[in-house]
């Protein structure tokens, strides 16, 4: 059983029936899941996560499905020591968090299991979203595995593995010049789907702030001082700021947070910019591009919760320059041997360069995320 109580606005504070199908508020503000926690509470004790299955379905009372979930395995990925690479940049305490081992091969596949659970028991049965690959891939793979339809759209420069998972999952694939946003006006038309579009549905978060709870089990019921993540639509971000906040609420961590530290590409950093300003809100990025394919987004939506998330955690927000990615990227394979995504190796760059700043110190425990698996950009070493 659920402990989810309803859905809330952030932004203007309405509240919404968590049992019909719900996209944005009325006021434009992305949803977010609300749970009686204080049942929760009552109902399990952290340690008893560990006697559970090694993947996010062990959160269960956190998770908003009611009924059976959409499963492929996803989840418990390792939380891995690098001290060859930390050692070598100043943070021996350095650890990777690896979701380049989940199905489909990037973390959107647990945004997308609890999604497509959520959605297919609220009676959806035809999903559609407009992708830069990934999302796409694991929403596309989740809908036929709960026995739905998905209709994807993808810029043409999207990775190619990434149109193949859509096709070979059955989905149906519209590729269209430019960017996201370019890909969201491609499906715009087709009415009666349920859109599904990043946090334009609440649940979707709800599977990435999973990555929050493993990381504080994995750590023994404590937090890292600083976690990187490499943020486009900002959702993972969002959701272990949520999922920090939660466990705090029960009392399963104590008030101090890790600082959270969004990783932006210098050839698009909305967010970078709207921090360094001092803003609560991010305007449009012009002309973007990067190698970190995953996080080529210009005009995220929810970029008060990312800002937030940002300024109320004590963290900070970098941009790091493609050239550098790609360099990092073969450095840490030839010490660690792990081959990252760009997105995750922009997370070292960052490291790398707050230490040198002296954001970072020494002594810090610094969780870096690998968002996906290198082996799906074969072109980038
Ligand atoms: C989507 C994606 C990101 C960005 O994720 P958000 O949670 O939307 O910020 C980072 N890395 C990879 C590999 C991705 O596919
Ligand atoms: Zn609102």
């Amino acid at each position: 059983m659920s402990y989810l109580s309803g859905l809330e606005c952030p932004r203007c504070g309405e509240k919404y029936d968590a049992l019909v199908l719900q996209n944005l508020c009325s006021c434009g503000s992305p949803l977010l899941a609300r749970y009686d926690l204080a049942a929760i509470g009552k109902a399990v004790v952290p340690q008893e996560f560990s006697h559970r299955e090694p993947t996010l379905w062990r959160y269960r009372e956190l998770l908003p499905v009611d009924g059976d979930p959409v499963t492929l395995g996803e989840g418990w990925t390792p939380l891995l020591p690098v001290p060859r690479y930390g050692g070598h940049i100043g943070l021996p305490n350095l650890l990777v968090k690896d979701e380049g081992l989940i199905p489909t091969g990037s973390f959107k596949a647990r945004g997308a299991a609890v999604g497509v659970a959520r959605a297919r028991e609220l009676g959806a049965t035809h999903i559609k979203m407009p992708t830069n690959g990934n999302a796409g891939a694991a929403w596309a793979t989740y809908a036929a595995r709960a026995g739905m339809k998905a209709t994807i759209a993808m810029p043409l420069a999207a990775p190619t593995i990434t149109r193949q998972e859509c096709l070979a999952a059955g989905a149906e694939l519209r590729l269209v010049e430019g960017l996201i946003g370019d890909a969201a006006k491609a499906i715009a038309d087709l009415e009666g789907v349920f859109d599904a579009s990043t946090l334009k549905e609440p649940y979707r978060l709800e599977g990435k702030k999973t990555m929050g709870l493993e990381i504080v089990e994995q750590l023994g019921w404590r937090v890292p001082d600083v976690i990187l993540y490499p943020t486009g639509g900002g959702v993972g971000l969002i959701g272990i700021h949520k999922a920090l906040d939660e466990m705090r609420q029960l009392g399963w961590i104590g008030a101090r947070g890790p600082r959270l530290v969004a990783v932006q590409s210098t050839g698009c950093a909305p967010i970078v910019r709207a921090f360094q300003q001092g803003e609560r809100r991010a305007t449009p990025w012009l002309d973007a591009k990067t190698v970190a394919f995953g996080i080529t987004v210009p005009s995220p939506l929810g970029d008060e919760l990312i800002l937030d998330a940002l300024y109320s955690s004590g963290g900070t927000a970098v941009a790091v320059d493609d050239d550098e990615i790609l360099a990092d990227l073969r450095d840490f394979g030839a010490r660690e041997g792990l081959m990252l995504c760009p997105e995750g190796a922009a997370c070292l760059t960052a490291a790398r360069k707050l230490r040198a700043t002296g954001w970072l110190s020494p002594h810090d425990e610094v969780v870096v995320l690998n968002t996906g698996s290198g082996l799906k950009y074969p072109g980038t070493v």
